[in-house]
């Protein structure tokens, strides 16, 4: 799989919190100090100027006050400019009618200095993803007391693996009220693996009731995917629920639950095998016939969902399994349009005439204009097909191969709970 680099913030807790705290709570107070200082001054410049300074402005006002020092000077530099940035939010709500938005506050805490975030930029930090440890500088003016460097001992959550991390942009150590601790926010570019980029074909597929999806695909394939199994299973399970008198309803129940477990695994395994199939075909669009749409019409074609044989397949299945195959399928990045079936199942997919006298015979759709002979389920799939991506080759296609025709059929066998190619019968 390919690989990718993406931004990402990832966020670690530290683990020797105990040893960082006393150093990382003193430069947490800085940030609030040197935000209030600031903040002060946008005050006073205003009250002179009618101007609100930049954050250029703010950075040569303050670069030689005392306590612009408490912090390295990327940090510094940092809080200045998110005050700067707070004020520029707080006009663009102004100017947009927003009269109750409020100039950013000053930072304060029962009379005291809370701990504001801390960002560290550039030199300001050093990353040791082998080891998971982070070296933070402090200002000149707190070295004195302690150390020169904060060292944390960081985590990462487990799926978050340290050796991905290409380049971290800052690291921001953060206030964690509800855990009492600081833990520490990585913005970085990480290597994640890349979903392979799709093919450009298209195929279309048609849900129905014989075979519960048959699939066109561009370059002239089809397949089948017949009921059978869903069939054996339903008429297995309607003999045992009916021989369920009332004194055992719980066991139908559990008979019921049994088949509708059965019905669903049916709908996960051929989702999979489908995109499995449009990833080796070089898909990038599956066409699907949208039932809704049907229903709506009734005047137009409607379907019979009702009971067919044992199966009691309702279009809600139907839905159920589209959206099943839009997950797995955007997953692999291949997208999934439905589109209305209006006409798909009467029009001929190859001279794209729909004429009173085409029939469908035992399973095959017969055109009378251009004499060609198709499955009918692929016929349908076809044309769905059309609808996303209108054949080149439309009305001129060989008709002399039989490709449409001769799908391939792919069987569940429930024992290996695959789906397979059965053998094809050459007639
Ligand atoms: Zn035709």
């Amino acid at each position: 799989m390919a690989k990718e680099v993406v931004p990402r913030t990832i966020v670690a807790s530290i683990r020797n919190q105990r040893q960082v705290q006393p150093d990382l709570d003193p430069l947490g107070f800085a940030a609030s100090k040197l935000w209030n200082i600031a903040r002060w001054t946008c005050d006073r410049i205003w009250n002179e100027t009618g101007l609100i300074p930049e954050d250029s402005d703010l950075k040569s006002y303050l670069k030689s006050h005392e306590r612009y020092a408490d912090l390295h000077s990327q940090s510094s530099q940092r809080v200045l400019e998110e005050l700067a940035e707070a004020f520029k939010g707080w006009y663009t709500k102004r100017r947009n009618g927003g009269q109750k938005a409020n100039p950013p506050a000053y930072r304060k805490h029962n009379n005291d200095h809370p701990r504001s975030t801390i960002t560290f930029k550039g030199a300001g930090f050093k990353v040791d993803t082998k080891y998971g440890r982070i070296r933070l500088s402090k200002g000149r003016n707190l070295k004195e007391y302690w150390s020169d460097f904060i060292l944390c001992d960081i985590q990462t959550r487990p799926d978050i693996d340290l050796d991905d991390v290409k380049s971290v942009q800052q690291v921001r150590a953060v206030w964690n009220d509800s855990k009492d601790e600081w833990e520490l926010h990585l913005v970085c570019n990480i290597e994640v693996d890349a979903p392979d980029t799709p093919g450009g074909k298209t195929v279309g597929v048609d849900l129905g009731i014989n075979n519960f999806a048959a699939l066109a695909y561009e370059d002239g394939e089809a397949e089948l995917y017949p009921l059978n199994c869903l069939k054996q299973d339903d008429y297995y399970f309607s003999k045992r629920i009916a021989r369920c008198d009332e004194s055992s309803s719980e066991q139908a129940t559990r008979l019921n639950a049994k088949k509708s477990n059965r019905r669903t695994h049916y709908f996960h395994v051929l989702s999979k095998h489908i995109v499995q199939r449009c990833v080796e075909e070089d898909v990038g669009t599956i066409a699907i016939g949208d039932l809704g749409g049907i229903r709506e019409d009734e005047d137009s074609e409607v379907k019979d969902w009702g009971k067919h044989g044992n199966l009691d397949l309702h279009s809600w299945a139907f839905d159920r399994f589209t959206n099943l195959l839009e997950y797995k399928a955007n997953v692999e990045g291949i997208s999934v349009d439905r589109v209305s079936e209006r006409g798909t199942s009467k029009s001929c997919s190859c001279c794209v005439r729909e004429r009173k006298s085409n029939r469908v015979e035992r399973g095959l759709y017969v055109c009378d204009e251009c004499d060609m002979v198709a499955n009918a389920d692929v016929n349908g799939a076809e044309n769905i097909r059309q609808k996303v991506s209108p054949s080149l080759t439309r009305g001129g296609r060989d008709r002399s191969n039989g490709w449409l025709a001769q799908p391939s059929t792919y069987l569940f066998d429930s024992e290996s709970g695959c789906f397979a190619p059965r053998e094809q019968v050459l007639s």
